[in-house]
């Protein structure tokens, strides 16, 4: 099983991707989760990150794009995986499309998590005050939502076209959207499987 799940700041994405990911028994890859690890471990790419991180703009792609490639070789991404916050930019799907096609596989679905704009913002000052992010605060959130909409959003077009998009929406009681995101997975698979089936 090899899963996009896409959505903006705030959306839920890493809460859903743990209880996706174990699921279906692959891993779930955050690069926002591996890039806090470094600026916390302080090395080399962590000091790189953080300049970027905190004032909400993406971290350059040749970073992030060396990062995921190292860690979908490692072994346990070979029963598939699950990324949350990747790709962001049209040069990453570029990039994604090349590493996927280096290991001879390919995606299966990519569900994207909907919530409006001042419920995200809500969310993401709420979290501020129980995780103490440094990228969690109100002008920092504006500009990861307008990043977001920038970059990011106009990606969901491209792998609709691809026939890969799954919308779920991500307001509602935790359980219940991950619920959603299943039944959406699901319906995805199947589709591939009839798609396989009629060639
Ligand atoms: P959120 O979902 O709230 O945006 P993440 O934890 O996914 O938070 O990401 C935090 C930050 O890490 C981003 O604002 C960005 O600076 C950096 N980052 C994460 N993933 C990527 C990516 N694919 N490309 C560039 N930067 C990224």
């Amino acid at each position: 099983m090899r899963l996009i799940l896409m959505g903006p700041p705030g959306a839920g994405k890493g809460t859903q991707a743990a209880r996706v990911a174990a699921r279906y028994d692959v891993p779930a890859i955050s690069t926002g989760d591996i890039f806090r690890a470094n600026v916390a471990a302080a090395t080399p790419l962590g000091i790189s990150a953080k300049a970027y991180m905190d004032a909400g703009e993406y971290v350059p792609d040749e970073l992030t794009d060396a990062l995921v490639r190292d860690r979908l070789s490692q072994p346990d991404c070979e029963r598939g995986f699950l990324l949350d916050g990747y790709p962001r930019t049209t040069a990453q799907v570029t990039e994604l499309d090349a590493i996927l096609s280096d290991i001879g596989s390919r995606l299966d679905a990519v569900v994207v998590l909907e919530a409006d704009q001042q419920q995200l913002v809500e969310r993401l000052l709420n979290r501020a005050q129980v995780e103490g992010r440094s990228d969690d605060t109100e002008d920092v959130i504006r500009r990861r939502l307008e990043v977001y909409a920038q970059e990011t959003a106009p990606l969901i077009d491209l792998y609709a076209a691809r026939g890969l998009t799954e919308h779920v929406d991500g307001i509602g009681r935790v359980d219940d959207i991950t619920d959603l995101i299943n039944a959406a997975v699901d319906r995805r698979t199947s589709a591939l499987d009839s798609d396989a089936m009629t060639g």
